[in-house]
């Protein structure tokens, strides 16, 4: 008995030749692409005035202080739950606009996207359109397509660079980096991780796009769970199109669709699908499909629409003879609704916090090990280490204290009879804090003792505090 040949795990990759095409989508994608290549490229040099102990970058992450400033906002390493909300409230939005609208951040705002885009638009400036690049990939390795070749991949590498280089920017201040980088003096981080950021682009914008989209992305996996019928997405009006021009059904006489069968669609795919076929999983729902068929319906005189965005609910409505629900319909649903409340609640959450934060901060540590320690006198001392913080662009002495209902004496190491600590501007200062109670205090013989420490800027008269506790004999 003869057993069927295990099914290959490997397929080489079928080169993907995408046609020029124009319309309202291709429009839309080329104006996203500028504004998200112009944003990543020129934010590191946009300055923004701090004050004169501050970097002036209005994008700044500065690892060596454990600092994140973007224009008027300077997040300090404590505060990182800023980033985990923003990160959060990115992928609530993301999955608000795949319920919505399907794939729409794969077809328009992905890196992987906008990327393979630009390297497209190279290619094509160099070696032609579709036929030409398919004439060029076929044909024998002679000058000219080694010149073209060359031509094509000292473009990529240009833009590769860039990108790279950009990436560093945002981890210094961008003019020293960018004079140090060519005087050889920056550090190695920046080399290598330029290297690795544009061999990464050079390969996956160049060579590999739709793989890295279809193979190595986990998303499209991801996304499958939150679609619905509801969801709207880049479907082809098989009832409207089929037959098409050339199948055996019109050849044998039945009445034919509005689909010529011209393959405008598939050869504008960047991921080589043919939408005809019905929903695929490697469609990024970029649109380009769109803008091929409506040309060619123009040019035959039928309407637009034979590709279009929509939804399965309409698919099944329309299939029935019956009209779709406005696009609003789709989009304002229960699911949308839910995920659009809880991204707004989150970042008024994070707004509310931005604005009521302080300039100044302290943050309290007692002493575990020992829990306080008896002195030859009798009394009990219980130590703290208080971290300081001045956000503020100009040194400033901060004065401590404490409020309890019972009585307790602070002190501060290293400082004699004084309260106070100069803070130079933006930074923290760890002071080690004594809180004592005398034997006859009730404090020394209690279990424990609340007490608030406060640290107070007399210059502005801001202020804040923390609550933490006094141990006493009995804590043991
Ligand atoms: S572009 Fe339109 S008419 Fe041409 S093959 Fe595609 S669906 Fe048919
Ligand atoms: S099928 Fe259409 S929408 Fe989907 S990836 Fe291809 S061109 Fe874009």
């Amino acid at each position: 008995m003869s057993q069927d040949p295990a099914p290959a795990l490997y397929a080489a990759q079928e080169p993907v030749f995408p046609r020029k095409v124009k319309g309202f989508f291709r429009t839309f994608k080329w104006w996203i692409m500028a504004v998200t290549l112009g944003i990543y490229y020129l934010t590191p040099w946009l300055r923004w005035d701090r004050g004169p102990n501050l970097p002036d970058q209005a994008v700044l992450i500065d690892m060596a202080n454990r600092r994140f400033y973007f224009f008027w906002i300077e997040i300090w390493s404590h505060e990182f739950y800023f980033v985990a909300g923003l990160l959060i409230m990115a992928g609530l939005g993301l999955f608000l606009f795949t319920s919505a609208l399907g794939r729409v951040w794969c077809g328009y705002t992905c890196p992987q996207t906008v990327w393979t885009d630009l390297f497209i638009l190279v290619e094509r400036w160099i070696e032609g359109d579709r036929n030409a690049r398919v004439r060029l990939w076929k044909g024998k390795w002679i000058l000219n397509k080694w010149r073209l070749r060359l031509t094509k991949w000292t473009g990529w590498l240009v833009i590769a660079v860039a990108t790279g280089g950009a990436w560093v920017f945002y981890f210094a201040d961008a003019p020293t980096l960018l004079s140090n980088l060519i005087n050889f003096t920056a550090h190695p981080a920046a080399y290598i991780t330029i290297a690795i950021l544009t061999a990464t682009t050079f390969v996956f914008g160049g060579f590999m796009r739709e793989q890295v989209c279809i193979y190595m992305c986990p998303w499209p996996r991801i996304q499958a769970a939150m679609m619905d019928p509801d969801t709207i997405t880049v479907a082809y009006r098989d009832w409207r199109g089929e037959d098409r021009k050339n199948s055996e059904a019109v050849k044998a006489g039945a009445p034919q669709g509005d689909c010529i069968d011209c393959m405008a669609c598939a050869n504008v795919c960047p991921v080589g699908i043919d939408i005809r076929d019905g929903q695929q999983m490697e469609c990024i729902t970029c649109a380009l499909c769109i803008d091929a068929c409506d040309d060619v319906m123009a040019k035959i005189g039928k309407p637009r629409g034979l590709i279009d965005y929509l939804a399965l609910s309409d698919e099944e409505a329309e299939r029935a003879g019956a009209q779709p629900k406005p696009i609003w319909k789709h989009v304002l649903r229960p699911r949308t609704l839910f995920y659009t409340a809880l991204w707004a609640a989150i970042g008024a959450g994070l707004v509310f916090a931005l604005f009521i934060r302080s300039d100044i901060e302290l943050t309290v540590s007692p002493e575990r090990n020992p829990t306080y320690v008896l002195q030859s006198d009798g009394s009990i001392r219980n130590i703290y280490d208080v971290r300081l913080r001045n956000k503020l662009g100009d040194d400033r002495r901060f004065h401590l204290n404490l409020t309890s209902n019972e009585i307790l004496r602070i002190e501060l190491e290293g400082k004699d009879h004084v309260l106070w600590i100069d803070v130079p501007a933006d930074t923290t200062v760890l002071q080690r804090v004594y809180i004592t109670a005398r034997p006859q205090d009730p404090a020394a013989s209690i279990e424990s003792t609340a007490l608030r420490i406060w640290v107070e800027d007399l210059e502005s008269g801001a202020s804040a505090s923390q609550s933490t506790i006094f141990n006493g004999r009995k804590s043991q």
